[in-house]
């Protein structure tokens, strides 16, 4: 059975690792060689799973912090379980892997459809690849999705930068809205440099005055999942950001990306309804996530529930929540 893939991204690369491993006949196609916007947090427990090299990790993180009204509230992660990658090595990794793995890798750009077969431009030769099933894994801007006429992914702006100005060892978390708008605003290590976002330019704008930087951002989109985004169109499947699979809140999409690409080519090697097994394992987490998240639109409610983390067992129950312990 021959699987098309389209961006070699977390979620395409490892679908592609998986089915091929699996005997599939599976091409993967990838845009460009780039570094995609991202802080590159990543849970630990990733690297053992997937069998991805730990030589990957920059840094691995043991805990958090909440910067909150001109307070810290340290939060421990029960050992060292985020790591940064670099995204773009980490992505060109996981595009090796799932080659050695049996994949064949093109470096391509998808464009279309035509005769029932998927357009890829390949150094501008365009060329026309059969499939019996094709997996969408091209990103927040899906052109597959528009090639189908399918609703985009719902999404939000992040404004973000690298800087060599602010120094942290740890992953922080800016909760006031000034800072976060309606989300949070964040400084992650980043190797000699400090990776800080923030969703609206007027936030990153008030970040980086509080940080003492001054930064020109850049501008990316990120998925702001809600229930019933298609993920399925007959023998076309979308995961990771392109199913809009980025968790509620934490805006965590790597680990997502990589385990709903798990679920997805498992549900195609045991021919099971892809919809249902993601559902079964993730939609009551993302379901909650997604009410906290709506829920801390409200400046008391944010207020009340940033500061409740002061307490032992609130701080206990979110990071078994993000573990997945909950
Ligand atoms: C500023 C910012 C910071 C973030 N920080 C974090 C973080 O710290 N931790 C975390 O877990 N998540 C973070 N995320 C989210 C995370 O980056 C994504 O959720 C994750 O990359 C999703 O992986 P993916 O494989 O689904 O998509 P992508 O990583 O976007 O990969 C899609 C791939 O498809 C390729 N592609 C696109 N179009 C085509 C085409 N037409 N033809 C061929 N190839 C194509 C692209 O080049 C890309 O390589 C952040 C996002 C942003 C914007």
């Amino acid at each position: 059975m021959k699987v098309l893939i389209i961006g070699g991204g977390p979620a395409g690369s490892t679908a592609a690792r998986l089915l091929a491993k699996e005997g599939f006949d599976t091409t993967l196609i990838q845009d460009k060689i780039w570094d995609k916007p991202c802080g590159g947090g990543v849970k630990t427990k990733i690297f053992e799973q997937f069998q991805i090299p730990k030589s990957l990790i920059k840094h691995t993180l043991s805990k958090v912090e909440i910067i909150y009204k001109n307070k810290i509230i340290p939060i421990p992660l029960k050992g060292k379980n985020l790591s940064i990658v670099f995204r773009y090595e980490f992505d060109q990794t996981l595009r090796d892997l799932a080659q050695k793995d049996g994949a064949k890798l093109y470096y391509g750009k998808f464009g279309g459809f035509e005769q029932e077969k998927a357009v890829v431009k390949i150094k501008n030769e365009k060329i026309l690849f059969e499939y019996d099933i094709l997996i969408a894994a091209d990103g927040v801007n899906s052109s597959v999705r528009k090639a189908l006429n399918l609703p985009p992914v719902p999404k939000t702006i992040t404004h973000y930068s690298k800087t060599d100005k602010y120094k942290t060892e740890v992953c922080e978390f800016f909760f006031e809205q000034k800072y976060g708008g309606e989300y949070y605003g964040w400084a992650f290590p980043h190797g000699d440099l400090t990776h800080i976002g923030s969703v609206d330019a007027k936030s990153f704008k008030n970040l980086c005055e509080y940080l003492k930087v001054k930064e020109k951002p850049k501008g990316y989109f990120i998925p702001t999942w809600r229930e019933n985004i298609i993920i399925q169109k007959n023998n076309i499947y979308f995961v990771g950001d392109a199913a809009g699979q980025v968790m509620p809140l934490s805006f965590e999409g790597i680990y997502y990306a990589i385990k709903s690409a798990e679920i997805l080519a498992n549900s195609i090697i045991s021919q099971k309804d892809y919809k249902k097994e993601w559902e079964k394992r993730f939609l009551k987490q993302f379901k909650f996530m997604k009410r906290l998240e709506n829920l801390m639109k409200n400046a008391l409610f944010r207020d009340i529930m940033v500061k409740a983390h002061n307490l032992k067992f609130v701080r206990n129950f979110s990071v078994n929540l993000w573990l997945g312990k909950v």
